[in-house]
């Protein structure tokens, strides 16, 4: 997970400063010595942790926050608001053309994810505007590349135009724009060669292709996992070829996150999406604020009730909700819901965006094999619909009986049901509006 260390050592930071109780110019002095050390450790640029770090100061000593009593709270929020301006305030749409196509050119190293990338976008495109983008396969130098780039563009059913290994990349665009225009396809999303560092040979034919494509975006794909050379990575396309926006990938990997940090501040151009997985469903807008918030460990609960609402029906969230209330949600509602969260993706992922829980030990290691979830499911199924609707009548020889008729161990179905009855406390209690960790998230 991205931000881990970081996180751990702002929120040390900030515990220190809460532990003070009355904070005067020495602590502030030292908690920014140890946010300008939390920030290099993350491979933030050395120049923009300078910058960061003076601007809290200023604020930090400009402000009432010396007198007050919640003078942390008031640091961490600070440090929250800067740590928001550095990676750009707000969300930066995709540019759009007034007629169609609206052309999308992406560019970046070898193995940052550019196909891959491809093929996200073109799913995030036809998801959120029903669009019908055509691919058009511009990297001749690995063959590989081409059938990746069909492979990916079946996955996510978009049209893919190329035309092998010996046209001239040039040439694949001018036709591959015209099949476009004839086919009437609302994006183009062109993918390029990459190398393995920026050479002379590659920056023409990128400059070239632009003269063509006249690309609306585009969008330089870079790997967070390799810190500063990303930005470095960034700065010189953007000299070279002067793009219009980043995709950050691979924040899902243990990354220390500076990249994502330091872009905008070198660079000048937003990140406009980040790419956490693999698959194709896996790219993010990119939110400063809530990156922001992610990086200070309360959670990015934001993007998790974005996803909860795409995955969640209303009606049944409403039902759940009272249920919750009420406490009668039982083992048919438990299993309705393992359903649904396990759409929103890995369940590990979604528990760290909860707030308070990023930096829970006890989710440091935490991983839910799928194929829990098929135990888990097996076990309830093997219930009867008195026991799923009263768990309390789950004497040992009804247990018995569900193990063998689930083919599970009895200790697996008796931690099963125990874990049962601690998620429905919790959902209780939170339902009622006592969510732990609230309180520590902000610093109280
Ligand atoms: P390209 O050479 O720039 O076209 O890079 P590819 O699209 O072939 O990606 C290189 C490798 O990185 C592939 O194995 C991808 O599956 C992987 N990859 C791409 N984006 C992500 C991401 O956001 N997270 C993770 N974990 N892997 C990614």
């Amino acid at each position: 997970m991205a931000f881990e260390g970081l996180t751990e050592r702002l929120q040390k930071t900030f515990a220190g400063l809460r532990r003070k109780g009355k904070i005067n110019e020495s602590d502030v002095r030292d908690a920014m010595r140890e946010i300008r050390l939390a920030l290099l450790e993350a491979d933030v640029n050395f120049g923009v942790v300078k910058d960061f770090v003076k601007r809290v100061r200023d604020k930090a000593v400009g402000s009432e926050v010396l007198d007050g009593i919640n003078a942390s709270q008031q640091i961490v929020k600070i440090v929250n608001d800067e740590l928001t301006a550095t990676m750009g305030e707000k969300a930066v749409p995709l540019n759009k053309s007034d007629k169609i196509p609206t052309v999308i050119m992406m560019a970046g190293l070898q193995g940052a994810g550019k196909t891959t990338t491809v093929g996200k976008l073109a799913k995030y495109l036809e998801e959120t505007e029903h669009a019908r983008p055509l691919l058009i396969a511009a990297d001749v130098y690995r063959p590989a590349a081409i059938k990746q780039l069909q492979v990916v563009g079946e996955q996510v059913h978009a049209p893919v135009f190329e035309m092998g290994t010996d046209t001239d990349p040039r040439e694949i665009v001018r036709q591959g724009m015209a099949k476009a225009r004839e086919d009437h396809n609302d994006y183009v999303l062109i993918d390029t060669a990459g190398r393995l560092q920026i050479d002379e040979k590659l920056m023409q034919e990128l400059a070239d292709i632009k003269e063509i494509a006249h690309p609306d975006e585009i969008l330089l794909v870079v790997d967070a996992m390799t810190g500063q050379a990303a930005v470095d990575v960034a700065k010189g396309f953007n000299e070279q070829l002067e793009i219009t926006g980043v995709v950050l990938t691979k924040l899902d990997g243990d990354t220390r996150g500076g990249a994502a940090l330091s872009i905008r501040a070198v660079t000048g151009k937003p990140i406009k999406f980040t790419g956490q997985g693999e698959k194709m469903d896996a790219l993010d807008v990119f939110y400063p604020d809530r990156m922001a918030n992610r990086i200070l460990g309360m959670g990015d609960i934001l993007t998790l009730v974005d996803k909860a609402q795409k995955n969640f029906d209303q009606k049944q969230a409403q039902e759940l909700t009272e249920k919750m209330q009420a406490n009668t949600f039982d083992f048919n509602d438990f299993i309705e819901q393992l359903d649904q969260v396990s759409q929103m993706g890995p369940m590990e992922d979604i528990l760290k965006m909860i707030p308070g829980m990023a930096n829970n030990p006890a989710l440091k290691n935490f991983k839910v094999d799928p194929k829990d979830v098929t135990h888990i499911k097996a076990i309830v199924q093997s219930m009867t619909e008195k026991e799923r609707t009263d768990p309390d009548v789950l004497n040992p020889s009804r247990r018995r009986r569900i193990a063998a008729g689930s083919g599970r161990p009895i200790v697996e179905v008796n931690r099963m049901i125990k874990q049962f009855g601690q998620t429905k406390k919790m959902m209780n209690q939170m339902s009622n509006g006592n969510m732990a960790g609230m309180d520590q998230m902000m610093g109280g």
